[in-house]
């Protein structure tokens, strides 16, 4: 795609299935993209539209012109997530599961409706100041947790941040837990870990950032 328009080396065949890979292939039609898709459709009530599809950009500009802005942001972060993953296995062989994924999807569009929200009574804040993340309120803990597999050594990995009102950082750690294959479960051992942690600090209110809703 872009890569081999810039004669950068690039494999044109799709890492998730082997068909030729185009952008509308990698974004929407490809088997991966498709289960993505579905949840997310699923849960906030969207359609693609995608029947009669010729040009990705005539269909872009066609889906852009006739939904509103949730769906803007819904289609941006799950194409943005999609292709993420697509070159997450590409490049570093990371697998994910597109359960997994969409629930990403869902819990970052979540945020962000949160985010607009809170912020849409502050004017003066800069576009380009904003983040997904708020302080917590002074006197509580925020952990955030963040768990992905590693499907070939089936094994773990989860980062754990916490955070306090001052926004100082209390404590930032990685884990490995083998024997682990599915997402929930590694996204629940991240929490629990966390959880752990504090209480063995003497923590007692912490907030909880995850961004697998099941879970939560
Ligand atoms: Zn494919």
């Amino acid at each position: 795609m872009q890569l081999h328009r810039r004669h950068i080396p690039a494999s044109k065949v799709c890492v998730h299935c082997s068909a030729d890979e185009h952008i509308e292939h990698a974004l929407l039609f490809c088997p991966y993209a498709k289960a993505v898709w579905s949840d997310v459709k699923a849960y906030f009530n969207l359609h693609l539209c995608r029947k009669g599809f010729k040009i990705c950009k005539t269909w872009i500009f066609e889906f852009l012109a006739s939904c509103h802005d949730l769906s803007v942001t819904v289609l941006a972060v799950t194409c943005w997530h999609i292709w993420d993953a697509r070159n997450k296995l590409r490049e570093e062989n990371i697998t994910q599961h597109p359960t997994s994924l969409a629930l990403k999807v869902k819990a970052y569009v979540d945020m962000i409706v949160q985010h607009l929200y809170i912020t849409s009574t502050n004017h003066r804040r800069e576009p380009s100041t904003t983040t997904y993340w708020v302080p917590p309120p002074a006197g509580k803990v925020m952990i955030n947790v963040d768990a992905t597999i590693f499907t070939l050594d089936k094994s773990m990995g989860a980062g754990v941040v916490m955070r306090e009102h001052s926004v100082s950082c209390i404590v930032c750690y990685g884990i490995g837990v083998p024997d682990v294959i599915l997402p929930e479960l590694a996204e629940a051992i991240a929490i629990q870990r966390g959880l752990q942690f504090a209480l063995s600090e003497g923590i007692q209110e912490v907030l909880l950032g995850s961004d697998c809703l099941t879970v939560v």
